[in-house]
């Protein structure tokens, strides 16, 4: 069984995965090896002028994956631990989250080691453009184009727009995607990793057997991905939202509340906590109400080999990176609990990000309507792709959209041929 949530080596684990899929795929031993290894790598030491006068020497690095299909996609992450094997591994992923969808690019990721909680907004400004400035010369609208990640933004992304247009002489805004509306970003991308989740969510329902419609929805982490998710599929599929938590705690109410009115009880209050109303519960117990639809929308390895036989939900949308472990996949798999992977469920965030700069190319941008209905027409391809190959192979739905992907990314490969 393919898995992305794991505590080991990232990196380790990402070309493990490969290898499995290989072996359902019979690949040669030469593709394995091209896909096994990320293309091309930049580490970066570099100095950075700090509010005291002094300065400090950062280290970055910008991951390369696989660009058979087309410009690498990525986001940039800010954190003390960024190591240049989480980086390739979150690249690689990255390769198979934009197969699996379809849209034409290769897989990249970067990320810069520092500790931005400490830092101030004139010191990740000067990082930032400094940053920008130091892989200037491998990104590029036609190369690789970064977006946010774990701790940077949209007005990350502005000063490295600014910095790549300042080096260019003119402006370039599909150089990045997630940017502010008013420099070029699409209607739509904030919301989009929610609102494909509960595309995904809807299909995979029908499927299965298991009811949206007054169905019940449990949501852990409720930040951008998880409370959107929420509200789509309490607005659109009339489902009923019981449960929800964050990083503070839980609530739950049997009957359901609105969404939007937690939406903002958390933005005055910080957190979800002590909602009126409704139940305080811990984040563990909520995995494990019995609900129709559970949907890990926080951190990596939540779902593991001790708490995965508890739970009783029916479906599963990955909102979040990796918060299965093998171990749990297994045992849903045998609980015939279906389970939407990471690179399906939350892949409409870097399709929309697609958008973007398909829009910012055309130099013409698209209503939210128009991009909504564009982002569902992919949701729901990719998922009966990817469920036609579970079906057909009967393997997991991971294990599906690994195939899918790798097959299409090793078709592009062999196309192209090996140069020269
Ligand atoms: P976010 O910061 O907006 O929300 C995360 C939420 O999780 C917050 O409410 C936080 O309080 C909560 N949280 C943190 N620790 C928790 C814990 N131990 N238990 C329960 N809740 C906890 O982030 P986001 O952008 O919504 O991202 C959430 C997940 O979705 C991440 O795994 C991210 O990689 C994934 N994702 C996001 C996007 C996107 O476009 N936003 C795209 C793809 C994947």
């Amino acid at each position: 069984m393919v898995n992305s949530g794991s505590t080991a080596n990232p990196f380790e684990t990402a070309k493990r995965q490969v290898d499995i899929v290989a072996d359902l795929l019979s690949l040669d031993s030469g593709m394995r090896e091209v896909l096994k290894h990320p293309k091309r790598e930049l580490t970066v030491n570099f100095p950075v002028r700090m509010d005291d006068g002094g300065y400090h020497v950062y280290t970055g690095y910008r991951v390369q994956y696989n660009m058979a299909r087309g410009p690498c996609k990525g986001g940039i992450r800010y954190h003390p631990q960024v190591s240049l094997d989480e980086v390739r591994a979150l690249a690689a992923w990255m390769t198979w989250k934009c197969a699996v969808v379809n849209i034409p690019y290769g897989g990249a990721k970067g990320g810069v080691i520092c500790d931005p909680k400490h830092m101030s907004k004139g010191e990740l400004e000067r990082l930032t453009r400094r940053f920008a400035t130091e892989i200037s010369g491998i990104i590029g609208p036609e190369r690789d184009i970064p977006a946010p990640d774990v701790y940077t933004d949209g007005q990350t992304m502005a000063w490295i727009m600014d910095t790549y247009s300042m080096l260019k002489g003119y402006s370039v805004p599909g150089v990045v995607t997630g940017k502010p509306i008013a420099l070029g970003g699409s209607e739509g991308r904030g919301e989009a990793t929610g609102r494909g989740c509960a595309y995904t969510i809807r299909e995979a329902a029908t499927h299965a057997g298991v009811r949206v419609k007054n169905g019940t929805v449990a949501v852990q982490g409720y930040g951008n991905a998880g409370s959107v998710c929420a509200n789509i599929l309490n607005d659109e599929q009339g489902a009923k939202i019981v449960a929800a938590s964050d990083s503070k705690g839980g609530i739950y109410k049997a009957d359901g509340f609105n969404p939007h009115a937690l939406e903002e009880y958390k933005a005055k209050n910080g957190s979800v906590v002590g909602f009126p109303g409704a139940k305080a519960i811990s984040n563990e117990e909520l995995l494990e109400l019995k609900v129709d639809i559970l949907v890990p929308a926080a951190l990596e390895n939540q779902l593991t080999a001790k708490n995965a036989d508890k739970v009783q939900a029916k479906l599963i949308g990955e909102a979040a990176n990796g918060p299965t472990l093998p171990e749990a996949d297994t045992i849903f798999f045998q609980k015939k609990i279906t389970v939407l992977p990471d690179i399906l469920a939350n892949a409409g965030g870097v399709t929309v990000s697609y958008f973007e700069w398909a829009q910012d190319i055309q130099g013409y941008f698209w209503p939210l309507a128009e991009v909504n209905q564009r982002l569902e027409r992919v949701m729901v391809q990719s998922y009966n792709d990817v469920h036609k190959i579970a079906v057909e192979r009967k393997v997991h739905n991971r294990t599906a959209a690994y195939v899918l992907a790798i097959q299409r990314v090793a078709e592009a490969i062999r196309l192209r041929g090996i140069y020269p």
